[in-house]
């Protein structure tokens, strides 16, 4: 089922990202984190490429075993760096014979160490020309594309972006997951923009929980541009303990939750890591226990609108 579908169902829609592990012990690490947070009942699970299209085989390894072993609904990323068509094509044809129906289409992330890319000879430049192209040769696939609150660094001008999010949804995404933010204002501030521009597909919003100071400074070089509120920086920097800063990020993270699903919003996408303890503890202070269905309130907006 498209992801597009399922987020119509009147509940709260939970999902939750994870990257491919490269070890036995990560691997297992994860696999118990999927066990613990399966309860929770997401309403997907997606799985990372690797920065520069460097997990390719890793990364399909995963969601075809997630797609296998489990109940879940998995969505795939696929990044447009460093592959041509072909490529893109097999990875496709390899998820429709497993039955995987979703993607998220990427431009992809030029590998560490560089800051530019050049697209192979074939291959495609933007994330709007993958998705017409999968959309050409996979009509059946339910396609998501990226969304940033707070702007893509590579694009200052924010009509113009906006004008090339509106061309990847008339390519055929029928979805958005957001990059990470910290301050919700700024995602009401894109979903209303959004509006403007007549893109009308279902918003999820990025959530991270800050389980660290290093972790916060890697927040802030990987998800380019996510602007760390003073208040957030300041609570952190006073914390005393590693155990102190983890609190601050849950306590963060579910105050943003709480105020995301008052204004309705469509999807709440967690980053895990890889692991469960942070988004359990958000759940849990939501006032939820595992295996019940958040049903959510009676809509006093159409989703995506602000309050
Ligand atoms: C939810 C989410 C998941 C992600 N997962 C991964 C992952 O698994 N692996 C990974 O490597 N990266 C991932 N990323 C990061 C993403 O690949 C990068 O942020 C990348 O720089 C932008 O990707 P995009 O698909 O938005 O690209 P695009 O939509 O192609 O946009 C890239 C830049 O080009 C600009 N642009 C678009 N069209 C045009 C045009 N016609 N002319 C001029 N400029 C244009 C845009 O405004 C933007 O600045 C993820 C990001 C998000 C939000």
């Amino acid at each position: 089922m498209r992801i597009s579908n399922i987020l119509q169902e009147n509940k709260v829609h939970f999902s939750f990202e994870f990257f491919p592990p490269k070890t036995e012990e990560a691997s297992h690490t994860l696999f118990e984190t999927i066990s613990e947070l399966s309860p929770m009942q997401p309403s997907f699970v997606s799985v990372t490429y690797g920065a520069g299209g460097s997990t390719n085989e890793l990364t399909q390894n995963l969601v075809i075993r997630l797609k296998r072993e489990t109940p879940l609904n998995v969505v795939a990323h696929i990044t447009a760096i460093g592959a041509s068509r072909e490529e893109i094509k097999s990875q496709l044809e390899s998820y429709a014979a497993a039955g995987v129906r979703n993607v998220l289409a990427l431009r992809g992330d030029p590998p560490k160490g560089s800051t530019s890319f050049t697209p192979t000879s074939d291959g495609f430049r933007y994330a709007a020309e993958m998705v017409a192209f999968i959309k050409k040769h996979f009509p059946h696939f339910g396609v998501s594309v990226a969304g940033f609150p707070e702007g893509h660094p590579e694009t200052p001008n924010r009509l113009q972006e906006m004008d090339y999010l509106k061309a990847k949804v008339d390519a055929g995404a029928d979805c958005i997951c957001t990059q990470l933010f910290f301050d919700n204002h700024d995602f009401y501030d894109f979903c209303e923009r959004c509006e403007l521009a007549g893109i009308k597909v279902p918003i999820i919003a990025g959530i991270m929980p800050v389980a660290s100071l290093h972790g916060l400074k890697r927040m802030s070089e990987l998800a380019l541009g996510a602007r760390i509120p003073a208040k957030l920086l300041r609570a952190v920097l006073r914390a005393q303990s590693g155990e102190a800063i983890e609190k601050i990020g849950i306590h963060w993270a579910t105050e943003q939750v709480f105020d995301l699903y008052d204004h309705n919003v469509s999807g709440i996408h967690f980053y895990t890591l890889n692991h469960s303890t942070a988004t359990l503890k958000i759940y849990e202070t939501l006032g939820m226990s595992l295996g019940e269905t958040w049903h959510a309130p009676t809509p006093h907006k159409s989703k995506n609108q602000p309050g």
